[in-house]
């Protein structure tokens, strides 16, 4: 062997090695890796696991609440940015959470003055927000320890969560048995598969409580949103929709165009003035059962867009108006008004008060399905 085979040997174990090394765009394998991330105060353990999808996307959900505790997407120029809003540690989300990136359950949404009747029995539930009864109450399933299991299939990685809540908890009838499926397919998508089956009637309505910005900090307003709806749920000043749907038609309620979220958000409109911006119900537009485009948002900035996809009838759709800057998040940051947006995908707030609103009734021997996917994307 001459003195440059040698060379070029020794150069093509360093290129060897360095192509084990490092992973490149694109080439990533999918994988979980758990760890532990802290206790709550009863002692429980609670895992943080780590999935990473073939493109490098990577999603970090943890046990406590089933929570989406960070979601790291590419912009258009493949740069990884995180697009939900959450803390570095468990104690950040034991402290004054506002369900950042949680599971939400029973009910979420409200339900006017914590009471509904159903089979002839009257059920009273926590008053937690004013006068009326939020996202399933004091401890709702945002605040519940879940167990998990890894899922890795052709699709992506996952984590089955399951939670068994107790007849009477919260004040809900049933012994309600409780599954959610988090996938992150290779296709730069976050699916969520929810179900659930009772001993007794009850009501069910789950969702997730992500707060976004595709931009990864700063204002949301202007984030470009087109929501798939038509009509809208009106609201009292509680929040509480008075029964209609009214066509969003020449209202600021009307995103069936892209439309920055800024644009109109702080125009002296009756519903706006309510919510404070927007935190309302959108009857979504539907033609079936199958997961169906809902919105899709496009950040102008990175040129980050996220799709929602889901089988439910409504979403809504929050813009953070009540952060007010207390909150300190990741890195510290202070997380002020209008600095993320929430699109939870449910049937309609207070369904069970409202027979003509679909029905959020499960009985013993139904199943309760409800899927949503979060697609990322740029341009
Ligand atoms: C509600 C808001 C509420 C927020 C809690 C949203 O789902 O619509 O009214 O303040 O959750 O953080």
């Amino acid at each position: 062997m001459t003195c440059c085979d040698k060379f070029f040997l020794v150069l093509a174990g360093v290129g060897c090695l360095l192509s084990l090394s490092v992973r490149m765009p694109g080439a990533t394998k999918s994988q979980i890796h758990k760890q532990p991330f802290g206790k709550i105060a009863d002692q429980s353990a609670i895992d943080l696991f780590t999935l990473t999808n073939a493109q490098g996307m990577e999603a970090r959900i943890m046990t406590y609440g089933g929570t989406v505790v960070s979601l790291k997407v590419p912009d258009r120029t493949g740069k990884m940015g995180d697009v939900v809003l959450g803390h570095d540690t468990l104690e950040g989300y034991l402290k004054n959470n506002p369900y950042l990136g949680s599971i939400i359950g029973r009910y979420g949404n409200r339900i006017a003055k914590g009471r509904f009747s159903l089979g002839g029995h009257a059920y009273t539930l926590a008053k937690n927000d004013g006068e009326n009864h939020l996202h399933g109450g004091i401890r709702g399933f945002d605040k519940v320890v879940w167990k998990a299991k890894e899922i890795r299939n052709k699709d992506g990685v996952g984590l089955a969560l399951t939670y068994l809540s107790k007849d009477g908890e919260e004040g809900y009838p049933g012994n309600l048995a409780v599954t959610v499926v988090y996938t992150l397919t290779n296709q730069n998508e976050l699916k969520i598969e929810y179900s659930a089956t009772t001993d007794k009637e009850t009501v069910v309505n789950l969702t997730n409580h992500s707060y976004f910005n595709l931009a990864g900090s700063g204002s949301i307003l202007n984030h470009e949103v087109m929501i798939n709806a038509d009509r809208f749920n009106p609201v009292d000043k509680g929040l509480i929709p008075t029964g209609e749907l009214r066509s969003v038609k020449g209202t600021p309620m009307d995103f069936t165009t892209p439309t920055a979220i800024g644009a109109r958000i702080n125009q002296q409109d009756e519903q706006l003035v309510l919510g404070k911006g927007y935190d309302h119900n959108w009857v979504l537009n539907r033609t079936g059962d199958a997961l169906e485009l809902a919105v899709r948002v496009v950040e102008p900035s990175s040129g980050r867009v996220m799709e929602v996809h889901t089988t439910e009838p409504g979403v809504q759709f929050y813009t953070g108006n009540f952060l007010d800057g207390s909150i300190k998040g990741k890195g510290g940051h202070a997380y002020e008004q209008r600095s993320a947006f929430c699109l939870e995908t449910q049937h309609f707030p207070n369904s069970p008060n409202q027979p003509k609103f679909p029905s959020t009734v499960l009985k013993p021997g139904q199943k309760y399905t409800s899927a949503t996917a979060y697609k990322f994307s740029a341009q």
